[in-house]
């Protein structure tokens, strides 16, 4: 169901977000917006700190109805999610939210910034955000995102007054903004930015409060509103046919893999910002109110306004090129003035207007999506002039080449120009994957070394093509990236971005292997050639007490992009003991150990990341009773397969596949997180599986969320969920009940199992249960009270159900024994006489 709907939706946005993968080609509408938006010299810098916590209309209403430069501050990238579309998780959800942030700014108009902090996973106080993020560290990313886009405004999603009464990261994200206010002008401060960059005093700082944080409608009615400034973003903008909180549902529903495809809305809606820091505004209306935000603001800029502001009042919509010569005027005069950060930000503002208002195509687009250095790839260069303006092309310049190349060709109206350039990608070349995941970072911050890169969305394109052009007789250049066009022939034109990759990778075809016995497993490697005829060895490393075999083996691949899959036997020691095993290919002695995760999405750009290819190798001292094991879907864990690891048999049951007669074949039902939130069929489907386990079987139910539950009764008896969690994954485990059979049968289950986990202990935990449940561990967050409910057991006729919080979905991919040897547990509880669906079955 869920799933369907996600599907209406990508479909529904199909056209927006197929453009999002495309040059912009504007409309005359959008020129018309784009000469507004030059008019203005005023910006906003809205601060929060994951993806999605960005008030979207309040970003589109200053964007597109104030006009002012808009960009969002969001302090991580969002990697401690979970993944509503995909696989992927971590530094690759990562990778997905930014290119989701980028899309819904391509949206609302918005620019789009970062830090280095890393979304670590749930905090319930700054100050444990704080510890774990490098505090100094996200400051001063913040006073660099203030004293680089140089805002006029900054507001904060959330309240900086109010820690624990939300997410760590959120109140965190308002700390540091109030702070980053006082220092980012400090020239004193975090001075080594200062080589790259000025210091910069924004004028005044805000809240953006809503009825939610006063806890009802009717307190914020009540609520001393002095101190607010407040505007109606529900505007409507003819030129788009759409109004602001339309726009701002439309740029909100590009964070698809959160599930954040929503229906747009419209009509006269009031958001509100409370007055914090800086200069009071005079004009309550005006949040730029003792701001010269026209072209006065800067010296010498009147001459370019007075320019700007006529061709915005006398606009030809039928004929924008008509203005062509009073732009290059202004353009010019623009090259005058002294303010340079003005001067950057409109010159590239004005140089695209012209380009769309000549109608000028200019594409640079290679042979191929990928290539690694040292080779050589083609370029297809078309640039045509649809205008009748007198445009000239007098040449152009590959970026990783320098070389000039003459062209001193008039672009005559309407004709198209073609020309093929052979370029071979300098050896050493970097490759272009994400750049915050090159290196090894640390719980909480990415680590990136080099200043210019710190905050950007994405890793700036290498290779790129300069054009030089004469329009009028005044040169201007053009800078594109290089493109991969191609098509399909069921879906038309696609772009990709253009890819350095290395010249071999090697992936191991799972991230875990759990050896349950000391049995041997083969390991396959699968080795990819970025270039041709690629000889060298590949050897696999791997912890002391292991033992793998061949040594070494030969890699022999004539074909780019094709691949070569090695096997490796792997032993296991006789006892438990853990480690990484890590291929190493050896290319003319030089070492590679990445592989290539490629993630398509038709929401977002096509992403090629580099990520270290590594896989956790456990020697897991486990024993396991029953074998048939039935798995209801939720929201998408990796149960199934972590349970096939350990040798059960799974096999995945569809809601209406749920019958007695088909549950009767399985030792056990595992219900996947979330389930009884998203699956609405589960309703009808309880009974059933309640009656499985009176029959003997055992049943057991993973997370779900206390809110929007689709089933009257999650559990055979009253079982109530709550909001509490434990979010330190080293909090200490009491065992309440020692002799509990769940606790030894068939492995004695004690605190050191439950070392080495993940993220989180586990969360929503139940928080009242009928007598019939038994709990089995007490955990708590620091400073918290015992929380008990994470492990639950009741026996049910001649089975038992069992409900869990525990973050076993988040377990088991890091390969942590104790989890699953605790599974095992639950899974065998009760089967160690015979096993009656067996006998039932037999
Ligand atoms: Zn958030």
């Amino acid at each position: 169901m869920h799933k369907a709907l996600l599907t209406v939706l990508l479909l529904f946005f199909t056209s927006l977000t197929i453009l999002a993968q495309q040059p912009k080609k504007q409309n005359t509408s959008e020129i018309f917006e784009a000469v507004q938006k030059l008019n203005v010299l005023g910006s906003v810098l809205y601060v929060a700190a994951h993806p999605d916590d960005e008030n979207t209309r309040l970003i589109s209403y200053m964007s597109n109805h104030v006009k002012a430069r808009t960009a969002y501050l969001s302090l991580t990238r969002g990697d401690g999610g979970q993944n509503l579309i995909g696989p992927e998780i971590r530094e690759l959800l990562g990778v997905i939210r930014t290119q989701e942030l980028l899309a819904a700014r391509g949206v609302d108009g918005g620019e789009q910034m970062f830090t280095r902090a890393n979304d670590f996973g749930y905090s319930k106080h700054p100050d444990e955000t704080l510890e774990i993020w490098n505090k100094d560290k996200v400051l001063s990313d913040v006073v660099w995102a203030i004293r680089k886009f140089k805002p006029d405004v900054i507001i904060n999603r959330f309240n900086h007054r109010n820690p624990g009464s939300t997410h760590g990261h959120h109140t965190s994200s308002a700390m540091l903004s109030m702070e980053a206010f006082d220092l980012a002008n400090d020239a004193s401060k975090y001075s080594d930015q200062l080589n790259y960059t000025e210091a910069w005093q924004p004028k005044r700082l805000f809240f953006n409060t809503s009825w939610w944080f006063y806890g009802s409608q009717e307190n914020f009615e009540k609520a001393d509103k002095s101190q607010m400034l407040n505007f109606d973003v529900g505007v409507y903008y003819p030129q788009k046919g759409l109004s602001n909180n339309e726009l701002a549902s439309l740029a909100s529903s590009q964070h698809l893999c959160q599930g954040f495809g929503r229906m747009t809305s419209r009509g006269s809606q009031q958001e509100y910002i409370e007055f914090l820091k800086g200069d009071f505004p005079e004009d309550k209306s005006d949040i730029f109110s003792g701001i010269d935000t026209s072209w006065n603001r800067v010296k010498r800029g009147k001459a370019v306004g007075d320019i700007l502001n006529a061709v915005e009042l006398n606009f030809n919509f039928r004929n924008p090129e008509s203005h062509i010569p009073d732009l290059l005027k202004a353009y010019n005069l623009l090259q005058n003035i002294e303010d340079e950060h003005w001067k950057a930000v409109k010159s590239k503002s004005l140089k695209a207007i012209i380009e769309a208002c000549a109608g000028l195509y200019l594409e640079v687009s290679a042979n191929g999506p990928t290539i690694s250095s040292g080779s050589e790839i083609e370029l297809n260069i078309e640039a045509l002039n649809r205008s009748n303006t007198n445009l000239k092309l007098v040449s152009y310049t590959v970026s990783t080449d320098k070389a000039i190349i003459l062209k001193n060709i008039d672009l005559a109206t309407n004709q198209k120009q073609n020309f093929k350039e052979t370029v071979t990608i300098p050896t050493g070349m970097e490759a272009t994957a994400p750049y915050w995941l090159a290196e090894q970072g640390s719980l909480g911050m990415y680590k990136v070394d080099q200043r210019k890169l710190i905050g950007l969305p994405e890793t700036p394109r290498s290779v790129k093509m300069d054009f030089e052009l004469m329009i009028n007789n005044t040169p201007l250049s053009i800078t594109k990236n290089v493109v991969y066009r191609y098509s399909k022939p069921d879906k038309g034109e696609l772009y990709r971005p253009f890819e350095i990759i290395p010249e071999v990778s090697a992936s191991i075809s799972d991230k875990v292997f759990i050896f349950e016995t000391d049995q041997q497993k083969e390991i396959s490697v699968v080795v990819t050639a970025g270039r041709n005829n690629l000889t060298g060895q590949i050897s696999l490393e791997h912890p002391e007490g292991w033992n793998v075999y061949p040594n070494q083996q030969k890699v022999n691949i004539t074909n780019k992009g094709e691949t070569q899959t090695i096997v490796f036997t792997v032993i296991p020691p006789k006892f438990q003991n853990e480690g990484y095993i890590v291929p190493k290919v050896t290319i003319n002695g030089k070492n590679y150990s990445k592989e290539i995760v490629e993630i398509n999405y038709s929401h977002i750009p096509f992403q090629t990341v580099l990520m270290p290819s590594k896989s956790k190798i456990v020697r897991l001292n486990i024993q396991k009773r029953g074998e048939n094991i039935a798995y209801i879907e939720g929201a998408g864990d990796v149960v199934p397969e972590s349970l096939q690891q350990i040798g059960y048999n799974v096999v995945k049951i569809k809601p209406e596949d749920i019958t007695a007669e088909n549950l009767a074949r399985f030792d056990a039902v595992v219900v996947g997180i979330r389930a009884y939130n998203i699956v609405d069929e589960l309703k009808y489907k309880q009974e059933l599986l309640f009656n499985f386990v009176e029959k003997g079987g055992n049943m057991i139910v993973q997370y779900n969320t206390s809110r929007r539950i689709k089933v009257d009764k999650i559990a055979p008896y009253d079982l109530s969920l709550s909001r509490d969690r434990v979010t330190d994954e080293t909090a200490e485990v009491r065992i309440l009940n020692p002799n509990h059979e769940l606790l030894n049968f068939p492995n004695t289950i004690t605190e050191k199992d439950f070392e080495g986990w993940t993220q989180e202990r586990g969360l929503y935990f139940p928080n009242e249960w009928a007598a019939e449940f038994t709990p089995l561990i007490s955990l708590n967050d620091k400073g918290e009270s015992p929380k008990d409910g994470s492990l639950l057991v009741a026996k049910h006729g001649k089975g038992h159900y069992i409900y869990t919080g525990l973050s076993f979905f988040r377990e088991f991919p890091a390969g942590v024994s104790g989890a699953y040897r605790l599974f095992a547990n639950m899974l065998s509880i009760g089967k160690d006489n015979i096993n009656l669906n067996k006998s039932l079955n037999d």
